[in-house]
Order: C-alpha cells, then sequence, then structure tokens
C-alpha cells in the first residue's frame, strides 16, 4: 500500500551519520557539508544565450549546482560552449540514452544524472561510469516512481516506498561492481508520506550523499509549502545532502525556496529572515506595504540576521527585542530596534527606510 512504510519508517529518527563525499568540481555534496541548494534551467541547450542568461540568474541568486536537461543531440552538442562560458558546477541530466551521458562527460560537465533503469542495460551504465571514472565525474542515480523498471512494479503493485527502494538497489549494482563511489542518490515521487519513507530507508542502507525533491510538486505556492512538507521531516533528521524544490515557473524561485527552506530548519542561514506579522484589528498602520518593503530592501543583502516587522504592542517589542532589527509599530508610527535595544521612534513613512538604513550601517 502506497505510504505504508512512511509508518513504519517515522521513528527511525535518528541523525544520520556523515555520508561518502562528493565533489562537484569546487562544491563538495556529504560528508557534513552544507545542505547544497540546486535548481534546473528551462531552457533547451542549443539556445546557448538563453540558457547562460538563466544560468547567471540562477547563480546570483545563490544557486550552488545547476542542473540541464540534454534529451537528444542537438542540446548535447551545445555543452561544450556553455561549459567554455561559465565555471558554475554543471549537472547534464540524461535519460534513455548513454551516449548523451557520455558527450556531457567530453564536454566538460562536473556530474551526470541519470536513470540508470531506463539507459539501456548494464553494459550501457557501465561505460558511462567508466569515463566518469577516467574524468572525475559525480553521478546522481534517480530513480522516479514514474518510471520504476516495470518487474519491481509488478512485485509491489504501486511505486510504493519499498519499489523504489528496490529500483535504487537495482540501480546500484554495475556502480558497486566497478567500485565507483563518486554517487548521490535520489528517489523522487509526488507523495510526501512515500518521499520521506523512502529516504529514510536510503539514509539507512547506503552511506552516499541523497538528493531530496518532490517530484512535480507545483506551482510556486502549493509547490513551496508540498516540498517544505516532505523535505522539513527528512532534513531535521540529518538525511539530504543537496536539495531541490521543483516548482513551476521561474527556477530562481526555486533556489530562493530552498534558502528559505534550510534557513527556517536553522540547517543554513545565508540572507537576511524576516519575521512580519499577518496583522489584525489591532493593526493601525499598512503592515502589508511595510513588510514587503523590507523584504525588497534587504534583497541582495547576504548576512543571517533577523528583522522583525510587527504591527502592534501585543507582541511587537517583545519579537523586535529578539530579532537582530525590528519594527513595532503603533498608530501611524513605530519603535524602530536594533539589537534589543529602541533606537527611536519613526512615522509609518519614515520606518522602513530608517530601518534599511541601520541594517546597512552595521553591516
Ligand atoms: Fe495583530 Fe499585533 Fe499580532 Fe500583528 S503583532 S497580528 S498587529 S496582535
Amino acid at each position: 500500500m502506497p505510504g505504508s512504510a512512511a509508518k513504519s519508517n517515522a521513528s527511525a529518527t535518528a541523525e544520520r551519520p556523515p555520508t561518502l563525499p562528493v565533489r562537484v568540481r569546487d562544491v563538495v555534496i556529504g560528508a557534513g557539508a552544507p545542505v547544497r541548494v540546486q535548481s534546473m534551467t528551462k531552457t533547451r541547450t542549443d539556445d546557448v544565450r538563453a540558457t547562460l542568461r538563466q544560468i547567471r540568474r540562477l547563480a546570483r541568486a545563490g544557486c550552488e549546482l545547476i542542473r540541464l536537461a540534454v534529451p537528444d543531440e542537438a542540446a548535447a552538442l551545445a555543452l561544450p560552449l556553455i561549459r567554455q562560458r561559465t565555471s558554475l558546477p554543471l549537472v547534464a541530466d540524461i535519460h534513455f540514452d548513454h551516449r548523451l551521458a557520455l558527450a556531457a562527460i567530453r564536454a566538460g560537465f562536473d556530474k551526470v544524472r541519470i536513470n540508470p533503469g531506463n539507459i539501456g542495460g548494464n553494459a550501457k551504465v557501465a561505460e558511462v561510469i567508466r569515463a566518469a571514472k577516467d574524468n572525475n565525474v559525480a553521478i546522481r542515480i534517480g530513480v522516479n516512481s514514474g518510471s520504476i523498471p516495470k518487474d519491481i512494479l509488478a512485485r509491489y503493485h504501486h511505486p510504493t516506498p519499498e519499489a523504489l527502494l528496490a529500483a535504487i538497489d537495482r540501480a546500484l549494482a554495475p556502480f558497486e561492481k566497478l567500485n565507483f563511489k563518486n554517487i548521490v542518490l535520489s528517489a523522487k515521487t509526488t507523495s510526501v508520506a512515500d518521499l520521506i519513507a523512502v529516504n529514510q530507508a536510503i539514509a539507512r542502507t547506503y552511506p552516499y550523499p541523497i538528493h531530496l525533491g518532490l517530484t512535480e510538486s507545483g506551482s510556486p505556492f502549493v509547490g513551496g509549502i508540498r516540498s517544505a512538507a516532505a523535505l522539513a521531516p527528512l532534513l531535521l533528521q540529518g538525511i539530504g545532502d543537496t536539495i531541490r524544490i521543483s516548482l513551476t515557473g521561474d527556477p530562481v524561485l526555486e533556489v530562493l525556496a530552498g534558502y528559505e527552506l534550510l534557513a527556517a530548519l536553522g540547517l543554513r542561514q545565508t540572507r537576511p529572515l524576516v519575521y512580519s506579522c499577518p496583522g489584525c484589528g489591532r493593526t493601525r498602520v499598512d503592515i502589508n506595504r511595510l513588510a514587503r518593503a523590507v523584504e525588497k530592501g534587504l534583497k541582495g543583502i547576504r548576512a543571517p540576521i533577523k528583522v522583525a516587522v510587527m504591527g502592534c504592542v501585543v507582541n511587537g517589542p517583545g519579537e523586535a527585542r529578539e530579532a537582530d532589527f525590528g519594527i513595532a509599530c503603533g498608530q501611524g508610527r513605530g519603535a524602530l530596534f536594533v539589537k534589543g535595544r529602541v533606537i527611536r521612534s519613526y512615522p509609518e513613512n519614515r520606518l522602513v527606510p530608517a530601518l534599511l538604513e541601520e541594517i546597512k550601517k552595521h553591516l
């Protein structure tokens, strides 16, 4: 029954010991390194200009590994040029044709993602493994609930966590035979409970780093919520060494959502966290406008600070005091807090500029 393993594995909450390290260009995955945030370009690689433009936007947002889909020969032909034009860690996403993986390795890509179940048999997988070994390229073995080998699916009837684990186990065999350990594992499904269960099982069974992502999670709002629901319990158990929040839409949002999730869990904060109250019948300022203005003003700042934007005197002063910087509002004006102390009070229209100025001064 789908999801049943989630219950049986729910008690397996001990922190995962460090995994084997996997190096992708200058980025280490696993072995106690920070959880890496990755995304995918959504262009065809043979549109080199558009692809590079998207790579640069992702890099500016802090994306640490950028995956590109390579669906055919035309897409593969563009890889050397893309490789030349960026120094970021690049991952080629390959299905069905192992020659595309070989082309990506020849082009100087740092990692390939393959699903050994659909690449045409163990001899072809072995060819890719040998090329990766010779070129110090990492491989992500990615199995997906939508492409589990037929005989495994027949045995389990549904793409259950057990079926995904069996697919991973089979996929790993040629890698272990060739003593190839530069591996990241991933098992993706659209079910939150199954994703948690299968990744707990992978973490218990194998020493390799794990890439986490809820597949086909949806548009930014629902996809962000579903992904957070799936990834948070795992990350809090120390499971997950790289993440992608797959969202329909602009890939930059995937990166921002990834960092926001890691920061919310206290795992990795690279930029300001804004805590704003929702506003209620007590609010006597435009709290929505103030919060948005603060978020906008902090864009581009890379400092792990906490900023509180509070609408009234009930919880406002307490929260603002606990944050590094904050504002607590009253009737058309508010107090500015820095490191727990009130600096001054300002009228509503001058609060945000004063807050931002104070933050920039301290940074
Ligand atoms: Fe309402 Fe004040 Fe709470 Fe904001 S902080 S939601 S204004 S009670």
